[in-house]
């Protein structure tokens, strides 16, 4: 059987010496264009041997603060600048980034959840595939930049997987450090979860950092700042980045961890959400955590969701509507090894 390949084709070369850009051609053959193709804005900055690293955001389209983070460094770097290859995927799910929105328009895919992919699937199982089996391969690092997109608001936060291997996690913590957003957290894979690029990543054996920036479909100063600088000390760190490009210092970060589903508040009901903490207040075992109120019938108690752990408010839903199974908080808790 010969090995499937991607229909995807790039237009830069990333064996190549120098500073490239382009697309990546994803055939698209549809009424309006019969001969069509997706154009996924791809870079490459290559100077001599080194680290590399792929460097990608837009996972989820309506996550800002990455694709902006990564465009401005993008446009900053120079190829003197560099060691090593860093390839830039600034609006990964392309799309779905030209929509604004989580998941593609045309597929209703969500890159996140499509890994590995399939290169002869549906648009988005199309880029999942060309993410596994063609990017990451060639990379050594990958740092995905998400946020808390249009339904979430998260304290800026880097985060990594917990890993078994003691140097694999060493070297995550260290990311971590360097990246330094106000928290920085550790995450167990979630049980069963093998589609996301975290997941990806481990089966490519490339050593990931994650983060969530902000969210709430807008951009704040601090989350874009927290990206921008954070981006580049870790890029430092791994040796990707001449001396001579300037990093700020890395602020104080707070480590922390998300265990399960225990550190997760869901809407009980359908209706209209009252949050009763903020981001970043610690909370009790047992305290309330928000009210659901039913306009349909203003006379019947409202649901009251309460936090099944204390811990450190990191997540926040946005929108007041709600529906039964939106996630409305989630909790950090001290890390522990
Ligand atoms: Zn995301």
């Amino acid at each position: 059987m010969t090995k499937p390949t991607s229909l995807i084709s790039s237009e830069i070369d990333f064996n190549r010496e120098g500073k490239q850009v382009g697309f990546l051609r994803l055939p698209h053959s549809v009424h309006r264009s019969a001969y069509g193709w997706i154009p996924i804005p791809v870079a490459c900055i290559r100077n001599g041997e080194g680290p590399r690293v792929l460097l990608m955001a837009g996972n989820h389209g309506d996550e800002y603060e990455g694709q902006i983070a990564l465009a401005t460094l993008l446009r900053a770097l120079d190829v003197q600048d560099v060691r090593g290859r860093l390839i830039f995927l600034t609006s990964a799910n392309f799309p779905a980034a030209m929509a604004g929105m989580r998941t593609s328009p045309i597929d209703e895919g969500n890159l996140n959840r499509s890994f590995p992919g399939d290169p002869h699937g549906s648009v988005t199982a199309q880029i999942a595939w060309y993410i596994e089996h063609v990017l990451l391969p060639q990379c050594d690092y990958v740092f995905d930049l998400h946020s808390g997109g249009s339904s979430l608001m998260y304290v800026p936060s880097g985060l990594c997987r917990r890993h078994a291997d003691p140097t694999r996690m060493a070297r995550s913590l260290e990311l971590l450090k360097a990246f330094a957003a106000p928290v920085s957290y550790v995450t167990d894979a979630p049980q069963g979860e093998d589609r996301t690029l975290t997941a990806a990543a481990a089966r490519q054996g490339v050593i990931h950092l994650g983060t969530e920036l902000g969210g709430g479909g807008t951009l704040t100063i601090a989350a874009l700042r927290t990206a921008q600088e954070g981006v580049r000390r870790a890029l430092k760190l791994v040796g990707a980045l001449a001396e001579s490009v300037p990093v700020t210092p890395a602020p104080a970060s707070r480590l922390l961890q998300v265990r399960g589903s225990a550190d997760y508040v869901y809407a009980p009901d359908s209706g209209l959400f009252e949050p009763l903490v903020e981001l970043g207040d610690d909370v009790t075992v047992g305290q309330q955590a928000g009210i659901v109120h039913f306009h349909d019938t203003p006379w019947r108690e409202p649901s009251v969701a309460v936090f099944q752990r204390a811990g450190t408010v990191l997540c926040k839903r946005m929108p007041c509507r709600t529906e039964r199974g939106d996630c409305l908080f989630h909790l950090g808790t001290p890390f522990e090894d």
